[in-house]
């Protein structure tokens, strides 16, 4: 499976190549593989559909993609799962120097043979989909800024002191109690 995903557009059959399946997580968790960040252990495999095909000197590949990642809760930091899913769309030029001169901005240039390993082309997509935070459950409560413990399991003694909080004069401002 490995290495059926390291491609060379040279060797791309007239009719392009199409892709349907999964990515096994250890290949996209392989930090030895690649060139982009491997994706942290924990996640699942990543369902896939793909194709690639030809247009002039112009390789267009375009899919999307779907897998299950562990994290941290930004409040918490207890593991949680997510799915993220994408679509994408790459054009790629191949060819000595003077070809690669006339790609188009948004082209990536390939020098001949025109290597492209697609572990990396997907784990690129889902950094882009990562989400900056996550939370194990909407109404997840968090850590007490002072004590570090986890409120949704419990309160803690901070609560008491809540008055010497230096925002606690504003609060009360706020609340219009004061
Ligand atoms: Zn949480
Ligand atoms: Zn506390």
């Amino acid at each position: 499976m490995g290495d059926s995903l390291k491609i060379q557009l040279r060797n791309m059959p007239a009719n392009g190549w199409q892709w349907r399946g999964s990515v096994p997580a250890a290949e996209l968790q392989d930090a030895t593989r690649g060139s982009v960040d491997a994706l942290p252990a924990g996640g699942s495999d990543l369902a896939w559909e793909a194709s690639l095909a030809r247009k002039g000197d112009c390789y267009h590949l375009a899919g999307e993609w779907r897998v299950t990642v562990r994290l941290s809760c930004s409040r918490c930091n207890a593991a949680t799962e997510a799915t993220l899913s994408g679509r994408f769309m790459r054009d790629y030029r191949m060819g000595e120097d003077a070809a690669l001169d006339e790609a188009e901005p948004d082209e990536e240039r390939l020098p001949f043979p025109g290597r492209i390993d697609l572990v990396d082309v997907l784990r690129e997509e889902v950094w882009l989909a990562w989400p900056q935070r996550a939370v194990c459950r909407p109404d997840c409560r968090g850590l007490c800024p002072h004590c570090g413990a986890n409120l949704n399991q419990a309160s803690c003694a901070c609560a008491d002191e809540r008055d010497d909080h230096p925002f606690a004069a504003l609060k009360k401002l706020m609340d219009g109690t004061s």
